[in-house]
C-alpha cells in the first residue's frame, strides 16, 4: 500500500520487469494457447483450429468479464446518487 506518506523514498517504485527476450527475439510465433511453435504460419493467430477456437473463446470471455465489472462499477455509482 501506498498512501500519501511525508517521505517519498517510503513509497518505492517497483522495479520495471525486463521484457523477456524470449519472446521478443522468438524466430518463430508461438501459439498462445498452447505454447507450441505455429511453424511460421503467421496469418494464423493459433497453431490449430482447437487452439484458435480457445483462443477466441478466452477473449470473448475477458471482454465479457471486463464489461460485467464496468456495468456494476456504473450500477454502484448510480445507486450512490440516488442515495441507497
Ligand atoms: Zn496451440
Amino acid at each position: 500500500m501506498c498512501g500519501p506518506v511525508p517521505m517519498p523514498a517510503a513509497c518505492p517504485k517497483p522495479a520495471r520487469a525486463p521484457l523477456s527476450a524470449a519472446v521478443i527475439g522468438s524466430p518463430e510465433p508461438l501459439c498462445p494457447v498452447c505454447s507450441t511453435a505455429r511453424g511460421g504460419r503467421l496469418w494464423k493467430s493459433a497453431c490449430s483450429a482447437r487452439c484458435r477456437a480457445a483462443l477466441s473463446r478466452r477473449r470473448r470471455a475477458e471482454a465479457q468479464s471486463g464489461r460485467d465489472r464496468k456495468v456494476r462499477e456504473l450500477l454502484k455509482a448510480a445507486l450512490r446518487m440516488v442515495g441507497h
